[in-house]
Parts: C-alpha cells; structure tokens; sequence
C-alpha cells in the first residue's frame, strides 16, 4: 500500500536496505532482539554488519532530480521572502477560518489539499506530512530527509554537507540552519518539533491552520 506523500521513502533501493541493516544491527548491538547475545560474540558477523552498514555509499545511483534540487535550494536562499509570504498567508487562512467552517472543512480537504501538494510540491518538494514545519525549518522541508528526521541531522551528515544516505544531495538540515539564518524568526529552528503524526500525511496544513491545529502544535 502506498502511504500518500510517501512514496519516495517506499523505494526499495540500496539505501534503504542499509537503513534496515544499520536498524538491526543496533539493536543487536543493544541486545533486544533474540540472538543479539550470540551475534555479539561473534566478531566476524558483528564486523561484516557495521561495514554493510556504515560504509560510504559513494557508488550509488544518482537519485536526485537536478532541477528539483536547484529550486529547493532557491526557496532556501530566499527563505526571508517565503517567510514574509508565508506570514500573509497565515493570517489570510486564520480570517478566513470561520467562512471556510461554513463551507465545510471536510468538503475543502481534497482539493485544498491539491493546490498545496501543486504549490508546496514545486517549491519545496512536499511530501504532504499535514503538519508543516517550513517556517521552523528554514524552508528546507525535513520530510526530505532520507530518515524523515524532524529534529535536526544524525550524525551521518558528510564533511562537505550532503547527506549521508543520498550522497547527491545537500542534508536538509545543512540547508535548514542556512535558510534559517536568512529568516526573521529563523531562531524557531531550535524548536523540538513533535514526531509525525501519520494519520494527518496526505492532509492539507493550509486548512489545519485554518482550523487553528497549527498554533496548538507549536
Ligand atoms: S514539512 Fe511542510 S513542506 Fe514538508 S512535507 Fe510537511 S507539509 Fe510538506
């Protein structure tokens, strides 16, 4: 089954197949998986896992599409202008919340939702979480993470800034501090953000913020 907005994540290329390793192979580490005592004590195993796990994947197939990459990294570098938009547009949607009520909010999902998986797919690659962080996160959209990290980067990121997973591409975090040093309130990427709440990916964050769900979450 495809998760909407997920379908990226749901590619079963070598790179996930790592994660899924490295995944097992710390809880065999940590001893909480059957086995994990035995395959501790031996070395041979223990080793031949790490290095499956860890080694750079420099060899990898380019995955990224160059023209995606370059527009997400403009909405970086412009992201005090985005913030400004992103401001009116929040408070249009919060006016306009009772008149949307009226109307019906459940009626508005589909194709609300549309317009933003059109608007925010172009601009920032969404991936349709339903609780949008862009303006914590430098408009550099964390759902683009390979490991859909909320908080900040694992310890993977590359000397030069790309990521650890998808060696073509710049960490979104590395992107996020940037964009966020070139915003207002950027100092909100020091929010810990609340994990993601899968029953609201595919829906819009427009029409939550509407609703006033945003505020509450912040
Ligand atoms: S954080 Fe915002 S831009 Fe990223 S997937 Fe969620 S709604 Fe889309």
């Amino acid at each position: 089954m495809t998760i909407p907005g997920e379908a990226t994540h749901n590619q079963c290329d070598v790179s996930h197949i790592r994660i899924m390793i490295r995944t097992v192979a710390g809880r065999l580490a940590l001893g909480k998986m059957p086995g994990g005592t035995v395959a501790l004590r031996c070395a041979h195993v223990v080793n031949a896992i790490a290095y499956i796990a860890f080694a750079p994947d420099d060899t990898g197939p380019a995955t990224e599409n160059p023209a995606m990459q370059a527009i997400r990294h403009w909405s970086v570098r412009h992201a005090g202008l985005l913030e400004r938009v992103y401001a009116l547009v929040e408070h249009a949607l919060i006016a306009a919340g009772p008149m949307l009520a009226r109307i019906g909010m459940a009626r508005l999902e589909r194709p609300v939702a549309a317009v933003e998986r059109g608007v925010k797919g172009l601009l920032f690659d969404c991936r349709m979480c339903g609780q949008c962080t862009l303006s914590s996160t430098g408009m550099s959209c964390s759902m683009n993470c390979p490991k859909s990290l909320r908080n900040g980067p694992c310890g993977g990121v590359r000397q030069n800034g790309y990521c650890e997973v998808k060696p073509d591409r710049p960490c979104v975090w590395v992107e996020a501090w940037a964009g966020s040093r070139r915003m207002g309130k950027g100092g909100a990427i020091r929010n810990v953000q609340a994990a993601v709440d899968h029953r609201l990916i595919g829906r819009s964050s427009w029409l939550a913020v509407a609703r006033g769900e945003h505020a509450k979450r912040k």
